[in-house]
């Protein structure tokens, strides 16, 4: 059979929902996109549904929510299933209920409208580096028969299981599930709602919908992960759910079942070579606190526009790199905190003294909004080069609306100065007024907090400090005058043309 040749910039496999933030975020750059998706439709299924306040700041921040309408929130998180707060500062306090497929319905659009090239019904099937150095080869089979396709890159957004993974032999270390929860929509039930319910056999979890169906989610204490080709059946549920809870659900018409264990894994490198990897397939986690798919759209979030302006020719060659150093770190802490959080949800007995003192602790202001800080993700503070700053590294404190909407809708970079006429060259030279948007505009509106310790002197300028912000609102340089802006400006957006 003849193969069908394209060639594109980037090939990004898989169009879950950090493909398609990937691929929208690298047409935003202007790179070439090909996704690829073995699905012929987009899913259905009920995964996750929970959207935390970060991942609600960089949706906002390219003009993105207005199409999820006004969602549910809930202030109340929980950390192994003892409640928590999750309000700080900021626009979206709490969590933001979208489910999944409302959320890939919006990327995909976007998407679609900025010309990225979705290729639905082709599954991936080789990977080839070996090229010439300079590009991956890739061979998915679609409709009309093999597709040979060869890019700059190649991206694998291609899920737990990812395939590109398997083909590479990428080392992803870490264990499979040791435990599992067992979930399932069910219809004609009556059952008490219960939050993170611990009984003396094991948790229960249920939640009525509006619409009369329960959610129910069940671990019996002690037992082990089951080696599985697919989802649960439902008797199996309703067995552990009666022997948890003493009540019987067999009645009731299951329309979904699902099981999730507590496996823990992370690829050694996010990038290698021009294979990189983002989301699920970067990473394997229990979703506890919804965790796992904001994990991910922050990763294509954080990739995306470096790719991009690594493919126009203007980023230097750590930018790319950059992107396994920060978005592991980040990943490892979250990984640890699901794997802490499982501990003390899924243990029986044993965990009972920790889970008094942990409830305690909580309770403390510094503690909860350190946890919340943890699973809103807004506590990200990469390691970035330059002279200190309170703010460096950390993102923007986001604000609505923006002094920065325009340009970060944009994708580009921002200087915030407040001395400077908005639209005049960044300080250190304009040759990068074709990637930085310089506006006059302070931080944060009343802004004067934005002030690095020990740079107030009777010679430094009034007001504010200017912040040089990244297309992903991470702050790259931040100060009262001038000194390293060039230098930053060099290292985050490439030389000045
Ligand atoms: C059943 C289930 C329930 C979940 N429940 C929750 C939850 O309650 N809360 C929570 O936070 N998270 C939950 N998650 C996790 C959450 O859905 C994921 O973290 C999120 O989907 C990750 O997005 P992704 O784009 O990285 O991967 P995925 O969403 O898995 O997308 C990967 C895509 O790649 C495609 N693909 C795979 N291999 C190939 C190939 N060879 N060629 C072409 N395409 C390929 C797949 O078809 C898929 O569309 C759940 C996941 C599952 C599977």
């Amino acid at each position: 059979m003849s193969r069908n040749r394209l060639d594109t910039q980037v090939i990004v496999v898989g169009a879950g929902p950090v493909g398609l933030m990937l691929a929208g975020e690298l047409r935003l750059g202007g790179a070439e996109v090909v996704v690829l998706e073995r699905r012929d439709a987009p899913t259905t299924e009920s995964r996750a549904s929970t959207l935390h306040a970060r991942t609600m700041e960089i949706l906002d921040s390219r003009g993105l929510l207005a199409a999820f309408g006004t969602p549910p929130s809930e202030p109340r998180g929980h950390f192994g299933g003892i409640p928590l707060d999750l309000t700080l500062p900021g626009p979206y306090p709490g969590q933001w209920k979208v489910p999944q497929f409302r959320t890939e319905e919006v990327l995909q659009e976007r998407a679609l409208s900025l010309g990225a090239d979705i290729r639905r019904g082709h599954e991936l099937r080789t990977v080839s580096t070996a090229v010439d150095g300079e590009h991956v080869e890739a061979e998915a089979v679609g409709p009309d028969g093999p597709l040979l396709l060869r890019g700059r890159y190649l991206v694998a957004c291609d899920g737990e299981d990812s395939t590109v993974r398997g083909l590479t032999g990428a080392a992803f270390p870490g264990r499979d599930a040791g435990r599992e929860l067992l979930r399932a929509d069910v219809d004609g039930i009556e059952v008490p709602n219960r939050r993170f319910e611990r009984l003396a056999g094991g948790l229960a979890i249920a939640a009525r919908r509006d619409d009369g169906v329960t959610r129910v989610m069940v671990h019996e204490f002690g037992s082990t992960a089951r080696a599985r080709t697919g989802a649960p059946e439902f008797t199996e549920i309703a067995d552990v759910w009666k022997r948890v809870t003493g009540e019987d659900i067999s009645t009731g018409t299951p329309l979904w079942a699902n099981s999730f264990g507590d496996a823990n894994r992370q690829l050694v490198r996010y990038r290698d070579g021009n294979v990189l990897y983002a989301g699920d397939a970067a990473h394997r986690q229990m979703p506890i606190g919804g965790q796992a798919l904001n994990l991910g759209l922050q990763d294509a979030f954080n990739l995306g526009w470096k790719l991009a302006l690594h493919l126009r020719g203007a980023a230097p060659a750590t930018l790319l790199d950059s992107y396994h150093r920060e978005r592991h770190a980040v990943g490892r802490r979250v990984l640890a905190n699901i794997e802490a959080q499982a501990l003390l949800l899924l243990g029986g007995a044993e965990v009972e003294p920790l889970r008094a003192v942990w409830t305690e602790l909580v309770k403390l202001e510094a503690v909860r909004e350190h946890l919340a800080g943890m699973i809103s993700g807004l506590d990200v503070r990469y390691a970035v080069d330059g002279p200190p700053h309170p703010l460096l590294g950390a993102r923007l404190p986001y604000t609505v609306p923006h002094p920065a909407a325009q340009a970060l809708r944009a994708g580009r970079g921002v200087l915030l100065d407040p001395r400077r006429p908005t639209d005049t060259v960044p300080r250190g030279g304009d040759g990068w007024a074709d990637r930085v948007t310089a506006v006059a505009a302070p931080a944060e509106p009343g802004g004067g907090q934005h002030r690095a310790a020990g740079t107030g002197g009777p010679d430094a300028p009034e007001g504010p400090d200017a912040v040089l912000v990244r297309p992903d609102g991470h702050v790259a340089w931040a100060g009262p005058g001038g000194d390293g802006l060039p230098q930053a400006l060099e290292r985050w957006f490439g030389p000045s043309l």
